[in-house]
């Protein structure tokens, strides 16, 4: 069994990677115009015609993956902290990923207790959960099954997103996080579970994996839960004024 917990000074290095990835985005942009160019010329045969647009259409694909991927990656901070419904949350983002579940042959299990709160931006909440899912249905090529349990103590509440797919071995759990990991090769970009790490982190939120090859991979999100004494004191608020003016 191996395992690993969120590192801090890989999230710091998150925070430096802006430029790098306006980079990675111009690459494919500019593949995508050097084909564009070659269409405008009139003598090109159909065939030709047909395989650049193809190319001109993966490109911009792999800019637009990035992008998404990148969206919550550059304001990790959240500024619109709203109390979810994690159960809620859930549902809708399992409900949104059955497609691409159905093609992979993996069936959804959800085990959830009843509507429990945390705190978080919903957007990037959900962004997270979909990385996560993602990565777990990619992971079981033929099929498998994916759950998607909470888990509450008094003070938390857990979410766990467990997989039976390839697994990963220690070196690789070691470096989740790292940006342009991936072993996907042009179908990945590398960046969700950064993204992943800076949300959770925004979100006082951790994140436990525990992974074996052949086995399968969970990743346990533990946060904060919201109770009610938490949306109360008058004191806080003028606290946070404080500091804010
Ligand atoms: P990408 O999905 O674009 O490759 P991610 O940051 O989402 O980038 O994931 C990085 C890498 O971590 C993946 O390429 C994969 O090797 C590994 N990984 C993430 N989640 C899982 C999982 N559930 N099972 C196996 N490997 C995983
Ligand atoms: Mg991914």
């Amino acid at each position: 069994l191996r395992q690993r917990t969120m590192k801090s000074k890989r999230l710091e290095a998150v925070e430096r990677m802006g430029a790098a990835i306006s980079h990675e985005i111009r690459n494919p942009l500019t593949v995508a115009i050097g084909f564009v160019q070659l269409l405008q010329n009139n003598a090109i045969s159909k065939e030709n015609h047909t395989q650049y647009l193809s190319i001109i259409k993966n490109e911009l694909k792999s800019a637009e993956r990035v992008i998404q991927e990148y969206l919550n990656f550059s304001n990790p901070e959240i500024k619109s902290m709203e109390p979810l419904v994690v159960q809620e949350e859930l549902k809708q983002v399992v409900q949104s990923l059955k497609p691409l579940a159905k093609q992979n042959s993996v069936k959804i299990v959800s085990i959830f207790s009843q509507g429990e709160e945390i705190e978080g931006d919903k957007q990037k909440f959900h962004q997270c959960l979909v990385n996560i899912m993602k990565n777990a249905i990619e992971a079981m090529p033929n099929g498998g099954t994916l759950t998607v349990e909470t888990e509450s103590t008094p003070t938390t509440l857990g979410i766990l997103i467990k997989d039976t797919g390839s697994g990963m071995t220690l070196e690789q759990v070691n470096r989740l996080g790292e940006p342009y990991y991936s072993t996907k090769g042009s179908k990945g970009t590398g960046l969700g579970i950064m993204v992943v790490y800076s949300i959770v982190r925004a979100m006082n939120g951790t994140i436990h994996v525990e992974s074996e090859i052949g086995q399968g991979t969970t990743f346990k999100f533990t946060f904060p839960s919201l109770s009610p004494s938490f949306l109360e004191p008058v004191e806080t608020k003028e606290t946070e004024k404080e500091l804010v003016g």
